[in-house]
């Protein structure tokens, strides 16, 4: 190829936005000679490879965007360790209908059972089909919509919480809330109502987010929009956090 043709394929490649053929124009080049590509079969893995890096991209973007608090997945998930867990119902879930219906996922259970490490996983699995996450305890998004709130710029604010295609609310019912605290909740969750995928995470039953919520008819509300269209996942079974130091205390004393 003349070195006027890759300069010109280059310039050209870069103004359309396809910064990859323009660095690897050589290789491809190289490539197609070596396997001697029809022209259409060129044409395809040169899009292909474009559309994969864009993706890619967008991939890593979004992840630094969604605040999640590590990045493992399902594959890191030992369902042996929880054997009353149907993995199919994880797997189903991984498959991001709900996300796409902007449906909800509920994963409750006792401390230690990787709820938080299951709602990342599926957070991980949306980000890479290419939609928006924000990750928060609900602590958090509290504290966030009450200060904006008191400085008048709570509508804003809210976008954070509204606009992601996932939102993951992690911790819901690990300190009660005050009634004003619970309306903002109560805002954000019918706000995204049929317009946005929630994955929560909690330690208590619904039945007890009446005392989480401080207000049995607020929670009742939350509840009314949050499971209307939701997959609930109850995980009670040991704590794997509790696993590791068991078995390093039993270690440890076997040692002594
Ligand atoms: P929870 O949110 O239910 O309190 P986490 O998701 O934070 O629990 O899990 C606690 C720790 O144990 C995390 O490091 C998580 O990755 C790990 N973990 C929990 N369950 C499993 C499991 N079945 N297989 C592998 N790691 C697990
Ligand atoms: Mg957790």
């Amino acid at each position: 190829m003349s070195q006027l043709v890759s300069a010109r394929i280059r310039t050209m490649a870069a103004k359309l936005g396809l910064p990859h053929l323009a660095e690897s124009l050589n290789q491809y080049a190289q490539r197609a000679d070596e396997s001697k590509m029809g022209y259409l079969d060129f044409l395809d893995l040169v899009l292909a490879e474009e559309l994969a890096v864009r993706d890619d991209r967008r991939f890593r973007q979004n992840l630094r965007l969604s605040k999640l608090p590590h990045h493992k997945t399902l594959d890191d998930y030992d369902f042996s360790f929880q054997p009353e867990l149907d993995p199919r119902k994880i797997k189903d879930l991984a498959t991001l209908s709900f996300v796409e219906a902007k449906a909800n996922a509920a994963l409750l259970g006792p401390p230690g059972v990787g709820k938080t490490h299951l709602a990342v996983a599926l957070a991980v699995a949306a980000c890479r089909a290419g939609f928006s996450i924000y990750f928060t305890s609900l602590d958090d998004m509290v504290r966030h919509l009450k200060a904006a709130e008191a400085a008048g710029r709570l509508t804003s604010k809210l976008r954070t919480y509204l606009r992601p295609s996932v939102l993951v609310v992690d911790e819901v019912g690990y300190q009660p809330l005050e009634r004003a605290e619970a309306n903002l909740v109560f805002q954000v969750i019918s706000k995204r109502y049929e317009k946005g995928s929630i994955i929560l995470t909690s330690n208590k039953t619904f039945s007890e987010w009446g005392q989480v919520f401080g207000d049995e008819v607020l929670a009742t509300a939350i509840l009314d929009r949050l499971l209307h269209h939701c997959d609930v996942i109850s995980i009670n079974g040991p704590s794997y956090r509790l696993k590791n130091r068991l078995t390093a205390i039993e270690r440890e004393t076997d040692a002594a």
